[in-house]
């Protein structure tokens, strides 16, 4: 066997070979289960980043690991063009779970691969080129994914992007109605901004949106990626305001941690000609098995509405913290941030030596994504642990 590397043999290796590309925090996980993990040195953290808000059902959650044990042993590839017993059974689960009017599924391996598949769809089907966006959403890191995303930095180094997109500021209904006109193909839309910092939608923002598109022939594509799955304390967050978008993206806690990307497709956009899009991973036998089973798990421990009570709890615990740091405290579900009136960077690190992993959401945003099934207990540890940070 191999002598177990340490925190910082970890560290100094992905720094020597790894791109770069990632800002990096200085913990080494090796092992989690639940809503903790374990460093490379023994550490353990309570996981409010969940992989990036992907381990819903938890770290090393026996039933989907189970799953994926026993598929591991029967199929691991099939592709798309030949039909599979777990794929099948996973496109039917997904639409049977998806809000009202999503009939069909196309799968895919991550959230900017979904809302690529989307745009194309939503060009081909309306014969229109443009795409709404909104300021402070985030859909991805691809060209055209990148084209939906507001972060300059993100964007203006890759320029030109894929034309036709335009921006408009967030919950501002009299701007949607003023940016959709008969060449606009979609809108794209978060239920609640995630990486832009955490900002639910307004309901008759949403509801508003959804109208305006089918006034006007544009399609709704919603963005569930981080919302989906139980997080905001439903199935998908679309239920919280009766949307029906006609396209929705999913992706991140869909398989349990597994890569694995989903556009649910509603009447509108019906059955695709065949050839226009595709991909050789998509709908493998093993993240189908895996998904089948983290949404079995999802729906048999009724997760969201444990996210409802978690998150309600979360909530309710930040915003009675008195610190002359915090500026707002806002969230849906167990998608929760805290806006400081300075940088979140340094509290993160100092919540980090303190045992609670958390993420940001922009520069002055602590954001807690932990899985789903993180008990009272440790949601009071979070509580405590961000107090204490904040008022030192
Ligand atoms: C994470 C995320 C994406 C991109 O998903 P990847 O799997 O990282 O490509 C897109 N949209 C939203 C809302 C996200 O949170």
């Amino acid at each position: 066997m191999l002598a177990a590397l340490t925190s910082s043999d970890i560290m100094a290796l992905e720094d020597r070979y790894d791109c770069g590309v990632y800002p990096m925090q200085p913990v080494a996980l090796v092992r989690g289960q639940g809503a903790r993990v374990w460093d490379a040195d023994g550490r353990e953290y309570i996981d409010c980043m969940a992989g990036h808000g992907v381990a819903n059902v938890g770290h090393a959650n026996v039933v989907v690991n189970q799953a994926i044990i026993e598929q591991l042993g029967r199929l691991i590839t099939c592709h798309g063009a030949v039909y599979n017993d777990q794929r099948a059974l996973l496109l039917q689960k997904l639409v049977s779970i998806a809000p009202p009017g999503l009939e069909r599924a196309f799968l895919c391996n991550s959230g900017t691969e979904a809302v690529e598949a989307a745009f194309k769809f939503a060009r081909l089907v309306t014969g229109r080129k443009k795409i709404v966006a909104a300021m402070r959403g985030f859909h991805g890191r691809t060209f055209g994914a990148l084209s939906a995303t507001w972060r300059k930095e993100y964007r203006e180094p890759f320029e030109p992007l894929v034309p036709g997109f335009e921006f408009v500021p967030y919950n501002r209904l009299d701007r949607m109605q003023e940016a959709v006109t008969e060449e606009t193909a979609a809108v794209i839309l978060e239920v609640v901004q995630g990486e832009g910092g955490v900002y639910p939608g307004e309901p008759d923002y949403l509801r508003g949106v959804q109208e305006l598109c089918q006034e006007r022939g544009a399609l709704f594509i919603v963005d569930e990626i981080q919302t989906g799955f139980g997080r905001t304390g439903q199935m998908f967050a679309c239920e919280h305001y009766g949307l029906r978008p006609d396209l929705m993206c999913v992706a991140k806690g869909i398989a349990g941690g597994l890569p694995m990307g989903a556009v649910l497709i509603g009447a509108r956009v019906g059955a695709l000609p065949k050839r226009v899009h595709g991909n050789t991973f998509g709908g493998n036998p093993l993240c189908c098995a895996a998904a089948l089973a983290t949404i079995g798990y999802i729906e048999a421990e009724n997760l969201p509405q444990r996210a409802a009570e978690r998150g309600a709890q979360l909530m309710a615990g930040l915003q009675a913290i008195q610190s002359p740091r915090i500026r707002e405290v806002r969230g849906l579900g167990l998608m929760v941030g805290v806006e400081l009136k300075e940088q979140a960077g340094p509290y993160l690190a100092a919540l980090a030596e303190r045992g609670v992993l958390a993420l940001s959401a922009g520069p002055t945003v602590m954001r807690f994504l932990p899985p789903l099934v993180i008990s009272a207990e440790e949601i009071d540890i979070v509580v405590a642990r961000v107090a204490e940070v904040l008022n030192v």
